[in-house]
């Protein structure tokens, strides 16, 4: 978990707490009004974006062979465009990100803006924060499925500093990014941290159990976020997930995507999500730090959990422990 998500946290427990006291009835909150007519189309749908291109080295492949691995794996899956959020500042001289980055985009997939450098908003001022922006966008721009959407590294908008936020939103609305909300996270990064982390040990890691758990934990997460979409918005939305350009995205996407198909999903284009109301969210937030149902979520006081508790890492990683490498872990609370 995050320091931001802890504060969170606790502040969510008072907030159970007080609203169990007073007898609130969850379902007096009302719904959000939406200004727009519903979109026509209905059921689960989630799109797929990925972070963080390029990303380093994982336990299973090169970064090439990692690349040419997930391609094929969303065409062989059937999935005509996922999204990619890039960092070209960390492209180095002598890496291969940028031949990468033209592969997923000549392969049909959307690429947009996460910042030149990925460094937090909470790390520096507005200012220095667009224009970090700017590099990338002057990286990005032209290609020839660059999308104008930006997604702020590590899901930071401000945090509690609304004035902060405030100031980047209108630079965003300036340049006319729109805010590359994410609505499902699972902390996948971690599962790959996880998993670099025992190949590095030499533990024997068990394939179809990290298989398993990836897809598991990511088709939860999906659920999760749905249902809480449902009692922010009154409605169904579209989902957008959030992976990461990793080994066990290459490895077991195509797993993935059969596990949330038979869940009852539609994965769909990022376009046809990032087109629903639900998604231009320029208001004023207590906190905007998450994904956007959570965030929706705090702001109309709804009682938690507001997050999916797969997020909370140390609980993540007793898992990874448990059902991965096998080591017995004790209790585990919930699974
Ligand atoms: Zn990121």
């Amino acid at each position: 978990m995050t320091p931001l998500r802890q504060i969170m946290f606790v502040a969510g427990l008072v907030m159970v707490a007080l609203s169990l006291a007073a007898a609130v009835d969850p379902g007096e909150v009302a719904p959000a009004a939406s200004p727009v007519a519903q979109p026509v189309a209905v059921g689960k749908r989630i799109a797929l974006t990925f972070d963080d291109v390029p990303r380093g080295p994982g336990a299973f492949y090169t970064p090439a062979e990692r690349t040419t691995r997930l391609i094929a794996a969303l065409r062989d899956s059937g999935v005509t465009q996922a999204a990619f959020f890039a960092n070209p500042g960390r492209i180095g001289r002598r890496s291969d990100g940028a031949a990468r980055l033209a592969a997923y985009a000549a392969a049909g997939h959307v690429i947009a803006d996460h910042s030149w450098s990925h460094r937090d908003l909470r790390s520096m001022s507005a200012h220095a924060f667009l224009t970090d922006i700017d590099k990338a966008e002057a990286f990005l721009k032209g290609r020839s499925t660059y999308r104008p959407w930006f997604r702020f590294p590590g899901l930071n908008q401000g945090g509690r500093d609304g004035m902060k936020r405030r100031a980047v939103l209108d630079g965003l609305a300036a340049r006319r990014l729109q805010i590359a909300w994410v609505t499902v996270d699972g902390s996948d990064w971690n599962i790959e941290g996880q998993t670099i982390a025992a190949k590095r040990a030499g533990k024997p890691i068990d394939d179809p159990a990290l298989r398993d758990l990836y897809v598991e934990t990511m088709v939860r997460s999906a659920d999760f976020s749905d249902a809480l979409t449902r009692r922010v918005a009154g409605r169904q939305a579209p989902q957008v997930m959030l992976l990461h350009e990793t080994d066990i995205a290459a490895r077991y996407i195509g797993d993935l995507i059969t596990a949330l198909r038979r869940d009852g999903w539609t994965i769909v284009t990022a376009d046809e999500a990032y087109a629903d109301p639900l998604f231009d969210q320029q208001g004023d937030f207590d906190s905007a730090n998450g994904t956007l149902p959570e965030a929706l979520a705090w702001q109309r006081r709804l009682p938690g959990p507001l997050y999916y508790e797969r997020n909370d890492i140390p609980r993540a990683n007793r898992l990874f422990a448990e059902r991965v490498l096998h080591v017995p872990t004790g209790a585990i609370a919930a699974r």
